[in-house]
């Protein structure tokens, strides 16, 4: 609804279309808005009064508001942990979305903007939250969907986009696997591409709805910490990006700082942060349970190379957890706070629980940990681990 383009970091700016990268260096997109023409009122009221991702509007990329297409998505509560911690902890319960992921705040934000542009069919690579997502926003649209989803995806993941009509092409392979073959169908059938990596620009943000939202669950503070479990990271630069429009629109006068979340399995990045590179390497053969987060990078890691940049921005740090540490954490969010999380999701709190540990995160400061996705989306793995989930 205002003023925008598309910029890379090299310089280039182009206008608002459907763009993948960079046409001169060939990397990832930034939508940039006019932030001098922003309802800063209407944005004021949306703090104290939104539901979901469509309060916040007047910083979204869409023209028009009869192309919105939503799931009532966003709007998810912020709850503080039983947990004995000794620090001021809560979680971001992203597990209450329309389809139990964080995922539903990229699609719908993405998908409104190709029904804007003219697409009637949309593809996405995913682990299965974001295809599972986006089906669902598809099928409510009247649109073709198209899913490129590992072999290993839990069978759980696929019954939301079975049902809800959508293609589902399975891929040989890991994750990179389908991202690549997501990307060469989508360009040859004319596909809106919504991959869940940097690669479709307006996703990000509606991840950066999730930093309006807890600006405003904390009183309109800002946390200290916020821990975000990395894909190609996307979301954790999302919810950056959104803390930083709040600070330029001059609702806040710091920023927090970020804690980049993967398991040791595939943990490009945070290997990355722990050397102290400046650029990603690929982690090809990632072995994990924590399935939605195994990315390991290959063919696009300077979308690694952006999320580590914002993590040293942020003056924050990568955390590399253990699949043990990940199911307690996980049994710990079911047994204290009521939360079953998938593996993924749980990664964020074992971070938070690290650094707590650690001293870190020290006495008295503020750290959000973003549980993004629902335990019943990956049952099996929680069944196959139900002894160690549990504490027995
Ligand atoms: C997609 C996903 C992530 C990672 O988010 P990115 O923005 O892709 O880095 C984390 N947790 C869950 C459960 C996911 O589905």
């Amino acid at each position: 609804m205002i003023v925008q383009k598309l910029v890379c970091g090299c310089g280039w700016e182009g206008p608002p279309e459907m763009r993948y990268t960079c046409p001169e260096c060939g990397d990832s997109l930034d939508v940039r808005y006019d932030y001098d023409t922003v309802d800063v009122a209407a944005l004021d009221r949306a703090l104290d009064t939104f539901r979901g991702v469509w309060d916040f509007h007047m910083l979204l990329p869409l023209r028009e508001k009869k192309h919105i297409l939503s799931l009532q998505e966003g709007g998810t509560p912020l709850v503080p942990t039983r947990q004995t911690l000794g620090r001021n902890v809560l979680w971001k319960d992203e597990t209450r979305n329309p389809t139990l992921s964080f995922k539903d705040r990229p699609n719908t934000v993405g998908i409104s903007v190709a029904r804007e542009l003219g697409y009637s069919s949309v593809s996405i690579a995913s682990t299965g939250n974001g295809a599972a997502s986006l089906a669902a926003y598809a099928a409510r649209g009247g649109m073709e969907c198209h899913i490129c989803v590992p072999e290993s995806t839990p069978g759980e993941k696929l019954l939301h986009p079975v049902s809800c009509g959508a293609e589902v092409i399975l891929c040989l392979g890991e994750y990179s696997d389908a991202y690549h073959l997501g990307r060469e169908l989508s360009e040859r059938q004319g596909w809106a591409n919504l991959t869940s990596t940097y690669l479709n620009p307006y996703t990000l943000e509606g991840d950066k709805t999730i930093a309006y939202e807890l600006f405003a669950q904390c009183g309109r503070q800002v946390p200290d910490w916020i821990a975000v479990p990395l894909g190609a990271g996307p979301m954790l630069t999302g919810i950056y990006k959104g803390f930083w429009e709040l600070q330029r629109l001059g609702f806040c006068d710091r920023l927090p700082r970020m804690i980049g979340v993967q398991a040791e399995g595939c943990a490009p990045i945070v290997r990355a942060w722990q050397q102290g590179h400046d650029t990603v390497e690929p982690w090809p053969g990632c072995n994990t349970l924590c399935g939605a987060i195994a990315d390991s990078l290959t063919g696009y890691a300077r979308d690694g190379t952006r999320t580590l940049a914002t993590i040293r921005r942020s003056g924050g740090v990568g955390v590399a957890v253990s699949d043990t540490e990940a199911l307690e954490a996980l049994g710990s969010l079911a047994l204290w706070d009521g939360i079953l999380a998938e593996p993924a999701s749980a990664t964020a709190a074992a971070a938070i629980a690290r650094l707590c540990r650690e001293g870190i995160i020290r006495p008295g400061e503020t750290a959000v940990g973003i549980i993004t996705a629902h335990g019943l989306k990956d049952a099996a793995c929680l069944e196959t681990h139900r002894k160690e989930v549990s504490g027995q």
